[in-house]
């Protein structure tokens, strides 16, 4: 079965091709695919915004369409930046902006504690749909360290670790992280 990954982030599309490449005959992406399109995320959770990425791109492409929205939740923050991690030093920010608003909105607080969420919504031409949530665990350094994964990992330090999930191989981050486990949630409830 040929898949379409509804996501522009090339890290995300990345890692979810790593995890799925055994399971389909084909993931691209929608650019891959030729498809122009930018959902809107106006939803309120996680859910709300990967159902309604799914369900467009499977509308428009006539595919099986996967998509992924995702981010940290800082519970000292109130679980801020959440739907919002990709946009949290505003529209013209960036990774590392993002990572030091987390850094300076933590100032002077003793809880680290902290977990990413990924939201799984899988959709078929049909108009069935499968959704899966994963979560991954850990706290929030007190310094940007490593140069692997993307958006938060060199702040993010795993439980049971005692480096940031920038300093993990792809292959160990993608056998445990929040993506990993909304995927094999999903793959469960397909098979
Ligand atoms: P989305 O594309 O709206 O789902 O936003 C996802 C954002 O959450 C990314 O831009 C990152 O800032 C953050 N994020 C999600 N997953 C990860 C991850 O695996 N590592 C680091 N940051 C992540």
């Amino acid at each position: 079965m040929k898949l379409i990954i509804a996501s522009n982030n090339k890290d995300k599309i990345k890692e979810i091709k790593e995890i799925l490449s055994s399971h389909f005959d084909e993931i691209i992406s929608i650019k891959e695919a030729g498809i122009h399109h930018e959902t809107i995320e106006d939803g309120t959770t996680f859910m709300e915004n990967a159902i309604k990425k799914a369900k467009e791109i499977c509308e428009i492409s006539g595919c099986a369409s996967l998509a992924d929205d995702s981010g940290i939740c800082v519970d000292a923050l109130g679980g801020e930046p959440g739907i919002y991690s990709a946009r949290y030093s505003g529209e013209h920010g960036n990774d590392e902006m993002n990572n030091q608003l987390i850094l300076k909105n933590l100032e002077g607080k003793t809880d680290r504690s902290a977990h990413y969420t990924c939201a799984m919504a899988l959709f078929f031409p049909d108009g069935k749909s499968i959704t899966a949530e994963g979560y991954w665990h850990g706290k929030v350094a007190y310094e940007p360290k490593g140069i692997n994964g993307f958006g938060y990992d060199p702040l993010f330090i795993p439980d049971g670790f005692d480096c940031t999930s920038a300093e993990l191989t792809p292959e160990e981050k993608n056998d445990i992280s929040h993506r990993r486990n909304a995927l094999n949630l999903l793959l469960k409830k397909l098979s």
